[in-house]
């Protein structure tokens, strides 16, 4: 079901295009102090706001492109986020190194117009760094800044106190789980913050993507938000009981279940997240590299 845009207390939700899939993402405005968080849900909406002069400053959960790819509409406005996630958003090369794209990677130049015309990056540098258990006074309402990285070094959730809620970017709750794809990405640092989430005393929890909205929160929804971790990385050990190659762990699509089209973007995304898996892996010493066999096997 797609969310439709919503108020509470003067955190107005605005649904982003796509059901909030991916390329867009629901954005969060703060009515009255004119703060829009995360410009990348509907472009024309976001517009409407900008014509009519109601945004004065931008923050950004984090560097990502479906977080951001409005924000040249905004490109006069403050823009506030977190220091450890500036970098990719002031130099497209660094961008694609964040991805792990190395030079001369064919997805570099598969990407670059892409961010260009459908994203509009624009290069920018925040204005203020905001940081963890900051306190920012929004006339009449608080917004906590809570730092979760994990997904990226830098994400920020926000809290506001007032009316309890609290908007968590990509954690977002969604049957797929969390991405931890990138050269940045944690697992450790991902269950950690979603711990960390679930514990703060929220009445409305806000996301991102997909269902976007939670007026009550069971603790299954959080279970199995982080189930998926484990799923991911039981297939994988059951995958490996016979030694494998990169290659074959990557042909049995554990993330994603089975190939997707268009397959460059998928394969990108399953090797990402079962090298960190296997990362995670090898320094427990559970699974084993064998640069003979080029192979990996369990330890
Ligand atoms: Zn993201």
């Amino acid at each position: 079901m797609r969310p439709e845009e919503r108020c509470f207390g003067p955190i107005r939700f605005i649904p982003g295009y796509n059901g909030g899939r991916y390329p867009y993402c629901h954005s969060i405005y703060v009515e009255d102090a004119g703060v829009i968080i995360d410009p990348a849900s509907n472009r024309e909406r976001l517009k409407q706001l900008q014509k009519q002069d109601m945004v004065t400053m931008v923050w950004l959960s984090h560097w990502h492109e479906d977080h951001f790819r409005d924000l040249d509409l905004f490109e006069d406005k403050p823009l506030w986020m977190h220091q450890g996630d500036a970098a990719p958003l002031s130099d497209m090369s660094v961008f694609f190194d964040w991805y792990g794209l190395d030079p001369g990677d064919d997805l570099r130049s598969f990407w670059e117009p892409l961010l260009k015309t459908d994203f509009h990056f624009r290069p920018r540098t925040p204005d203020r760094f905001l940081v963890d258990g900051e306190l920012i006074d929004l006339g009449g309402i608080t917004a906590e800044v809570v730092h979760i990285p994990g997904h990226t070094p830098g994400q920020l959730g926000f809290y506001f106190r007032e009316p309890g809620v609290l908007f968590m970017a990509d954690c977002d709750l969604t049957p797929f789980g969390p991405w931890y794809g990138d050269r940045y990405s944690s697992i450790e640092e991902t269950i950690q913050s979603i711990n960390r989430l679930r514990q703060m005393p929220a009445k409305i929890w806000l996301t991102a993507h997909e269902t976007g909205i939670f007026e009550n929160m069971p603790e299954t929804i959080w279970d199995n938000y982080l189930a998926v971790i484990d799923k991911r990385e039981t297939a994988l050990l059951d995958f490996l009981s016979s030694p494998k190659t990169m290659d074959e762990i990557v042909e049995q699509w554990i993330i994603y279940g089975k190939e997707r089209k268009p397959r460059e973007f998928y394969e990108y995304g399953e090797r990402a997240h079962m090298q960190k898996h296997l990362e995670r892996l090898m320094s427990a010493g559970t699974v084993i590299w064998e640069p003979e066999s080029g192979r990996y096997r369990r330890g």
